[in-house]
């Protein structure tokens, strides 16, 4: 699931947002509660890790080449 990233165009409130992918309105601006946001950038909730071949978030082999 996609972590989106919007920014309020009334407050300039920034926030996060875990938006599944069936969702096709955006979320309110959690402080002055308006739908006029903009989504600024979005991101795989996966976090760090290596190359994908390895279970590492460590491993050596994996930048900047990736395994051989
Ligand atoms: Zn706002």
């Amino acid at each position: 699931m996609p972590i989106y990233e919007y920014q309020c165009r009334d407050c300039g409130e920034e926030f996060e947002r875990l938006v599944p992918l069936s969702a096709q309105t955006p979320p309110d601006c959690p402080k002055c509660k308006r739908k006029n946001v903009r989504k600024k950038i979005s991101r795989i909730a996966s976090g760090k890790s290596g190359c994908g071949s390895c279970s590492s978030s460590s491993c050596s082999s994996c930048a900047p080449s990736g395994h051989s």
